[in-house]
Parts: structure tokens; sequence; C-alpha cells
């Protein structure tokens, strides 16, 4: 793998971002209620969690959470179709993506998605804005900081990507907008569902509590870790098959919760194909979700071929200039 090829300039970094006072502070305060009240939560529940513990409901709860804020939310919804457009989807579909994605507690749809259009024109240069090559150019740090700042810092940290800029696709959908302004009560339904499912299977207050742990906190902390772990560690560690000009990372070990995250260098390699693992010892439960999907006919137009891909790069005809331009310029 040759040394990425810095190709960037300071300004051209700086634009096309946001970054207030006003913004900083609202950093902060997603960052409180999403992760660490969350985390709080987690240790201050556990001597009340019941001595004869349901694993099963336990189980059930955080898998379900789980799958459904990580896998089809994130990875196929937030990622692969809302980012990359990678499969068009009904409608409905579509909502329930958003929704799902919604309840990770990552923020809104549109500013997820911007964000991660904003990653891929500059991964791991100047203007990426969770980058642990970046992070180490911005100012002098240590690796290990560099690589802390890209998993964790950057979250109440970074300049926020202008959605006229970069999701214009998304901003005049009035079925995403409005779902995307709703976000706050899908974080809510995502610790909510778990913890009726909880009530209901036991019938006591102590089961809806154990819904509640499992896949309520416990689950938005898990999953806050891993999704952030594509960020950081899929930029450091792992093997890099394909030469992408920067540093992402395939990370087998990460394979079992990052529902295909994990094949980043894939990824990287070819943003706007659906599929990210390839052949049977690269598991890719994002993959067998879309292709579940397309059986039953509710998705189609996937892209699994590299000319097609490309044809349909969101940022190249979503919004001016070019990234392509946007990089070099
Ligand atoms: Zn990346
Ligand atoms: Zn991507």
């Amino acid at each position: 793998m040759s040394e990425a090829r810095p190709n960037t300039t300071t300004s051209s970094a700086a634009r096309w971002v946001l970054r207030t006072p006003e913004i900083r502070q609202a950093q902060l305060r997603h960052s409180r209620q999403t992760v660490l009240l969350p985390a709080l939560l987690v240790v201050v529940l556990l001597p009340f969690l019941p001595a004869d513990m349901p694993w099963a409901l336990a189980a059930l709860t955080f898998a379900l959470s789980g799958a459904i804020a990580g896998c089809l939310g994130v990875s196929v919804g937030f990622h692969r179709h809302f980012a990359h457009r990678a499969f068009r989807a009904k409608p409905w579909l579509r909502a329930v993506m958003a929704i799902a994605g919604q309840t990770a507690g990552q923020g809104p749809v549109i500013y997820w998605t911007a964000l991660h259009r904003r990653h891929h024109s500059f991964s791991d240069q100047p203007g990426d804005p969770h980058s642990p090559r970046a992070a180490a150019q911005d100012k002098p740090r240590h690796p290990w900081q560099a690589f802390w700042y890209a998993h964790v810092g950057w979250a109440t940290d970074h300049a926020v990507p202008m959605p006229t800029r970069y999701a214009a696709d998304l901003r005049t959908d009035p079925l995403i907008s409005r779902i995307n302004d709703a976000y706050l009560w899908c974080l809510l339904a995502g610790l909510l569902l778990p913890t009726l499912i909880g009530l209901v299977w036991t019938g006591t207050r102590q089961g809806a509590l154990v819904g509640f742990y499992f896949g309520g906190v416990l689950r938005m902390v898990a999953s806050t870790q891993f999704i952030w772990a594509i960020n950081s560690v899929c930029h450091t560690f792992g093997s890099r098959p394909h030469d992408t000009g920067d540093f992402s990372t395939n990370c087998a070990w990460m394979a079992p919760l990052s529902f295909g995250e994990c094949w980043h260098n894939n990824h990287h390699h070819r943003p706007t194909h659906a599929r990210f693992g390839h052949g049977w010892s690269q598991p890719d439960p994002g993959w067998w979700t879309i292709q579940t999907l397309r059986f039953f006919g509710q998705v189609w137009g996937v892209l699994e071929d590299g000319a097609d891909a490309q044809a349909r790069d969101p940022l190249t005809d979503a919004a001016p200039p070019k990234a392509v331009e946007e990089r070099r310029s």
C-alpha cells in the first residue's frame, strides 16, 4: 500500500462546512444524551437487574434492537442507501430505514449522510471529519491521541458539512425531511420498543427493565462503539487489499457485530457498491439484508458493478461542484 497522497488544501478543506458556538453546544448536548447518559445508565442500573435473569429476553432485545439500529438502520439504510445510493427502495422501506437508523443515536439521517459523503470526499486528508491521519495533520498529536480523536473526540469537535452541499437530494425529499425532524422521537422509540417487549414477555416491571437495559442503553453503548470503530480502527489497523489512496482497512475481527461494515477497504475501493464483503470468508449481513429485500421486490437497482456505481455517485450528480473537483481545488 502506498502512502496516502495529500491533495487537498486548507482552503478546500474549510469549504462547505459550518462551525459555530451553537453547533458546538449542540454537539456537546447530543453526546451527553446519546453517549454519556446510556453509559452511565448501564452502570447505575446493573444492581437493579433481577437475580434470576431472563437471558433469552436479554439476548433477544439486544440482538433485535442491534439489528434494527445497526444493520437495517445505519449499515443498510444510512450508509448504503442514503449516503451512497447503492440501491433503490420502496418509499415505506426508505422511511423504515431512516427511522431505524435514527434509533442508533448517530444523529439525524440528513446530517449523517452529509457527514459520511464528506468523509469519502476527503478520506484521511484535511477536511475528513473523523480520520486518525487528518487529526494528526490538523495539529501535533501523538498517534494514539489522533486515534482517540477519530474514535470519540470528533463527535464534539467537528465542522458540520452543509446539507445544501452534501445532502441536497434528501433535503428536498418531504418524507425523509419529516423523519429527519423527528429524530428525538425515533431515539425514544428505540428505547421504548425493547422495554415494551420485556413488559409483554414477562408481564413484570423487572422484565421491562431487562428490555430497556439490554435492548436500549446497552445496545446503544455497543452500537456507538462499533460504528465509531469503523472511523478509527478501520482507518488504522487491518489489511489493505486495495490501494484506495487512503488508510481504510479490512478488519476481520470486527465482522460479528459490524454487519459487514468492517470490510471498509473494500468499501472505499468501490464506495457505491452495495456489497462490502467479498466471498464466503467475508460475512456481510448488510448485503444479505439487501438481497432478502430484493428477493421480495422491495429493493431494486442494486449496484454491484464498479462502472455502474461510478455513474451514480451521489456527490457528482446531487450537488455542484463535483466532489473530485472539490478535492483537487
Ligand atoms: Zn472510511
Ligand atoms: Zn461509505
